[in-house]
């Protein structure tokens, strides 16, 4: 079974950690509007095909690409790692040999191709992001000036479709992802550990004695803490496919691919014990540091997702988290443990009920 200690055994690549991250995009999760970007840009320029791609250790790999289907290229694209260089337009044209353009284009290798332009693209900040590319069959005429201006407007669109998505997945307190989000997420993970069969986690978090810690500290330091535990949080789940987000109020949830219960319990352990190393007194207790309660559920076999769902498995979790907080808050519960603690009471109650009725009966 693969491990989560053991990231070469994930077949999870780095785009897929970066792309989420960074643009909330998933290789199961198309952006449409992307799509519709660049397939815009093939018509109006008369393009064979177009990607979105991002750079990656040692090369760039491609997270939307509009005409046709391709294969995530092994190699880097060398005019994409051009234009990343350049952070400007930069276009490659010419007579070149076949196996040039297949190793400066590898994901067209298939195409007979004239020319390549490569546009940047950049966040509000002026970073760079990723390029799109624009690929051409048989005959290449340069831009004309007006293409140049509509090219560079789509790769525009394409950074103001960005923004617009990163404010539509991300929570604005503590720049963790929204629950809209997280609950796309776990479907896809989903279907790719029950494809897979493989194990997936879910993990509920809910600061402890929160209300409390308002109304005595103030709104705005509340805050803070939410800030302070989301970092915490994120900082933790680092693993590509781990998807962390602010469910609501002061709760977080959490999906882990490929872990079973005693790494997620181990992961949500280490998680509580950097955020008590942060040591936020809370202000309604006199010896008390501000805590959270955990609910954890793991589903680990074919079995388990046959009889069960993400909504499912999101309740199990809080019904963990609810179990925690009856047993005392600052606690971490698995789904599983609390299925035994019921089975104990059930043991109990039946053992009470067969003293008693022997008793009755002398
Ligand atoms: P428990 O230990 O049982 O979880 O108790 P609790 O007080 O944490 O839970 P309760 O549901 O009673 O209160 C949750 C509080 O979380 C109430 C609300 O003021 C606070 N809260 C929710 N969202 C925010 C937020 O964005 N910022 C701040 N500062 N507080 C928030
Ligand atoms: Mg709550
Ligand atoms: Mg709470």
């Amino acid at each position: 079974m693969p491990d989560r200690k053991n990231d070469i055994n994930m077949p999870l690549s780095e785009s897929r950690k970066i792309s989420m991250e960074r643009f909330g995009l998933s290789s199961e999760s198309k952006d449409y509007n992307l799509y519709r970007i660049l397939n815009l840009t093939c018509q109006f320029l008369g393009a064979k095909a177009a990607s979105f791609s991002i750079p990656v250790r040692g090369g760039s790999a491609i997270l939307v690409f509009a005409g046709g289907e391709i294969q995530e290229p092994a190699t880097a694209s060398a005019g994409c790692i051009s234009t990343l260089a350049n952070r400007e337009i930069t276009v490659i044209s010419g007579s070149l040999p076949a196996d040039e353009w297949a190793k400066r284009c590898p994901t067209l290798s298939n195409i007979a191709l004239s020319a390549y332009i490569g546009v940047p693209i950049f966040n509000p900040e002026s970073v760079i992001q990723g390029v799109m590319s624009v690929f051409y069959e048989g005959e290449f005429t340069p831009l004309t000036q007006d293409q140049t201006l509509a090219l560079n407007d789509f790769g525009r669109l394409i950074e103001d479709s960005l923004v617009m998505r990163s404010l539509s997945i991300r929570d604005p307190l503590t720049q963790m992802f929204n629950r809209r989000y997280l609950e796309e997420q776990a479907n896809t993970e989903w279907r790719r550990a029950f494809r897979l069969q493989v194990p997936l986690s879910f993990a509920m978090i809910d600061v402890d004695h929160f209300k409390l810690f308002n109304d005595t500290a103030g709104h705005q330091a509340g805050d803070e803490v939410l800030i302070s535990l989301a970092n915490v949080i994120s900082k933790a789940c680092q693993r590509a496919g781990d998807s962390a987000c602010r469910f609501g109020g002061e709760e977080f949830a959490v999906i882990l691919p490929m872990t079973d219960a005693a790494d997620a319990e181990a992961l949500m352990a280490k998680i509580a014990q950097e955020f008590a190393a942060l040591s936020i007194s809370h202000p309604g207790f006199s010896d008390k540091n501000v805590t959270f309660s955990c609910g954890i559920t793991t589903k680990a076999h074919a079995e388990d997702m046959d009889s069960a769902d993400v909504k499912s498995c999101f309740l199990e979790a809080d019904s963990a988290l609810y179990k925690a907080k009856e047993i005392g808050r600052n606690k971490i519960v698995h789904y599983e443990k609390l299925l035994s603690l019921r089975l104990n009471k059930v043991r109990k109650i039946v053992w009470h009920s067969l003293r008693l009725i022997k008793i009755a009966t002398g």
